[in-house]
């Protein structure tokens, strides 16, 4: 049999459920998470969502959230008891268990068919249902189309399918990055025919900053910028005292990357952070240079071609050496100015 047809039968029949995704969930994790979420329970099965981390407050609106268990806050007993007595566990938008943190143990352990629904390069073969396209642009987009295949459509709602277009609008930087292709307009366009408001999913994500949000991408752009024009490189170094000066909470830097390509002509952006738990790197590049390829091979991390995320367990001065020590050794690479 296919596996979309054992597949189909296996979530025929309610079971206890539980979606989690990776790491400081952004649109596209949270909302494949609920959207599958929104599916399942009216299915029957019994859900529970999962997250390693907490997430941005401009992601709270999305149908399901009260239910969302935070795995660092709320009750880690409840949730690995949840992980535990799973009969299914859904693992959307990462690709290997380190990606949730301490919880890639528990799910690890955890006696339940596992099925992996993701859009991220090489994957870990954790899972015993792959659902796995890296054509695909959002992971939401490949769950509409498991909706679709699965002759589900009829439980598709207007509260659902916000959740997964927004998952799509950013993670094709508003439809503009190259991973936007046809089907993800067709993909969207249905969702527009389930009821989405666009103009509505866009506002509640990009026109709800606070004022301190604000400010501090703009200090990040004027004061923590480096370019190098020779490298078609530009980089942002914040450190925790910034953080804490700029109050800056959960998301409040998701995007600003994004900034240093927007240069002309530049191939790589990247913005090294001081987190708590370490340093963290968040990668862009523009054309053949491949960001996966270079947060998986110098700092433990990957993702897709032209957007990808590492770490470092150097202090933030030795994170910006190495790193501006590695692009030098890319600089043929990297000397080539992106032509649009
Ligand atoms: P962002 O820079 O927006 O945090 O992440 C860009 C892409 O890289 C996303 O698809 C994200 O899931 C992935 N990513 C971010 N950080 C990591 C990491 O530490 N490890 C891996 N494997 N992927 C990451
Ligand atoms: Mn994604």
């Amino acid at each position: 049999m296919q596996q979309i047809h054992l597949f189909k039968k296996l979530l025929l029949k309610p079971q206890k459920t539980v979606i989690t995704t990776h790491h400081k969930p952004d649109a596209d994790a949270l909302g494949s998470s609920l959207g599958l979420a929104g599916v399942l329970k009216k299915l029957g099965h019994e859900v529970s969502v999962i997250t390693p981390s907490d997430y941005p407050d401009f992601l709270a609106w999305m149908y399901g959230n009260e239910e969302v268990i935070n795995f660092e806050n709320n009750n880690q007993d409840k949730a690995k008891k949840l992980v535990s007595e799973a009969e299914l566990i859904f693992c959307l938008d990462f690709n290997c268990l380190k990606r949730i943190n301490s919880l890639g143990e528990q799910v690890d352990k955890a006696g339940a068919i596992k099925i992996l629904i993701d859009h991220h390069l090489e994957p870990d073969h954790f899972a015993n249902y792959e659902f796995w396209d890296v054509s695909a642009a959002a992971t939401c987009q490949i769950i509409y189309n498991l909706i679709e295949e699965l002759e589900l459509l009829d439980l598709m709602d207007t509260q659902i399918a916000e959740c997964l277009y927004a998952g799509i609008m950013t993670d094709t930087g508003q439809f503009k990055h190259p991973n936007t292709t046809k089907e993800v307009h067709l993909v969207s366009a249905k969702l527009i025919d389930h009821g989405v408001d666009v103009s509505k999913v866009s506002n509640l994500i990009y026109d709800n900053n606070s004022i301190d949000r604000l400010r501090f991408t703009g200090y990040i752009i004027s004061q923590k910028m480096t370019v190098n024009a020779e490298l078609n490189t530009t980089y942002f170094v914040i450190s925790a005292s910034d953080l804490k000066k700029f109050r800056s909470k959960t998301g409040d830097t998701e995007g600003v990357v994004n900034y240093g390509l927007s240069i002309r002509g530049m191939v790589l952006s990247v913005l090294i952070i001081e987190r708590e738990d370490g340093v963290k790197l968040s990668m862009r590049s523009r054309g053949e240079f491949s960001v996966n390829e270079f947060a998986r091979k110098y700092f433990n991390g990957g993702g897709h071609r032209n957007a990808a995320g590492g770490s470092s367990e150097l202090s933030l001065a030795d994170t910006v050496n190495k790193f501006e020590k590695l692009i030098l050794e890319h600089k043929d690479a990297l000397s080539l100015k992106f032509n649009i």
